[in-house]
């Protein structure tokens, strides 16, 4: 037999946006154990705003599992937070509810800054660096300085030694400012699988006394890029049928929509897109090809192939949730008829 570390990662009750929890416990298994081998566990929701102290218990329910680079022996082990009973989902439960897709996939380009001292990494400690532009994707100590790198490094192998499907990096627009891509098919897997890789970075740069910001505008009201979660998605439709007509009608309910969008898309994504540094303004939807100043992108590939293919919807920010995000996109789609649907 092994003695097993697991794990338990979960999010919290905080507005607007949740935060990582996890505590390990140890347990024997002679094999690497499977999901359904893992027991429920429980955790002090009054400490998570989850529960009242006097009824504090919430329950772990494991539903995704990963090994952990990190550590020998190690899982990790991607819960939901569930009521006393343990199959009633709690309310801040988002993950039970969503909609969902195998059909669907998502890509999601998770942006956020590294921040020391109360700064984005490299920032002085008075006024600012060279203003943007060498630092996209950049090169050389003056443009990512001499540790992030080997972070972004660093999280990239936990990532794919998790087994998570992180499909690249680059440095971001902002000094200090990075993004990785996960890809994932259906909402869930992908949206698990962002969830963790943040878990892993958070985890991973403790040691190095650096923070990750994901606020979508740290920097406020300045000529710095604002981070994003950009939200490549498509359909099976999409991918093998597509269609002008049915694109069309696609982002026209996009339209139709764009509150109940805005509403998942993060916190203070006005902050964000305010049509300024490659953004549309947020309460103003709009698509455009190639166009990086559209609420969604259209590849130029999607057009070349007769409207088949996937969409680039740029307005989720760095803090939103991608469980409500691509549940939301799917509910969207959703209302939108196919020809199969409008021929039955
Ligand atoms: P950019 O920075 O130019 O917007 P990235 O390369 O950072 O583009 O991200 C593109 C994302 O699109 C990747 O995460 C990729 O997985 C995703 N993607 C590619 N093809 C599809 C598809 N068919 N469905 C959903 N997402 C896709
Ligand atoms: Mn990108
Ligand atoms: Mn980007
Ligand atoms: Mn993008």
């Amino acid at each position: 037999m092994t003695k097993y570390k697991l794990e338990y990662i979960w999010l919290d009750g905080y507005k607007p946006t949740p935060n990582l929890r996890g505590k390990t416990q140890i347990k024997e298994f002679d094999h690497f154990p499977s999901l359904d081998e893992l027991p429920l566990w429980g955790f002090d929701g009054s400490s998570t705003q989850q529960a009242e102290g006097h009824s504090s218990d919430c329950v772990l329910k494991p539903v995704a599992l990963y090994p952990d680079p990190a550590r020998k022996n190690g899982v990790l082990v991607m819960c939901e937070v569930m009521m006393p009973d343990g199959v009633t989902p709690h309310s801040t439960n988002a993950r039970a509810t969503i909609l969902d897709d195998e059909g669907a996939w998502f890509g999601f380009e998770q942006e956020y800054f590294f921040y020391k001292d109360g700064r984005p990494l490299g920032f002085p400690e008075h006024g600012y660096p060279a203003p943007q532009g060498p630092y996209y994707t950049g090169v050389g100590f003056k443009n990512v300085g001499d540790v992030a790198r080997e972070i972004v490094e660093e999280h990239l192998e936990l990532c794919l030694e998790a087994g998570i499907n992180h499909e690249g990096i680059n440095a971001e627009v902002a000094k200090g400012q990075w993004e990785f891509q996960i890809f994932g098919k259906g909402s869930k897997k992908a949206a698990d699988e962002v969830w963790m890789a943040r878990y892993l970075l958070l985890r991973l740069t403790e040691k190095y006394g650096v923070d990750i910001e994901f606020h979508c505008k740290p920097l406020g009201d300045t000529d710095w890029n604002g981070s994003g979660m950009h939200a490549n998605f498509s359909t099976e439709y999409l991918r093998t049928v597509g269609g002008k007509d049915y694109f069309e009608a696609l982002m026209a309910a996009f339209d139709k929509n764009l509150m109940d969008h805005i509403a998942v898309y993060g916190p203070d994504n006005d902050k964000r897109l305010t049509g300024k540094h490659e953004t549309a303004p947020w309460n103003k939807f709009s698509y455009g090809i190639a166009d990086r100043g559209a609420s969604i992108r259209v590849p130029h590939s999607f057009i070349k192939n007769d409207y088949k293919g996937y969409l680039e919807d740029r307005r989720p920010n760095s803090q939103g949730d991608p469980y409500a995000i691509a549940s939301q996109i799917l509910k969207t789609v959703s209302e939108v008829p196919t020809k199969a649907v409008a021929a039955a």
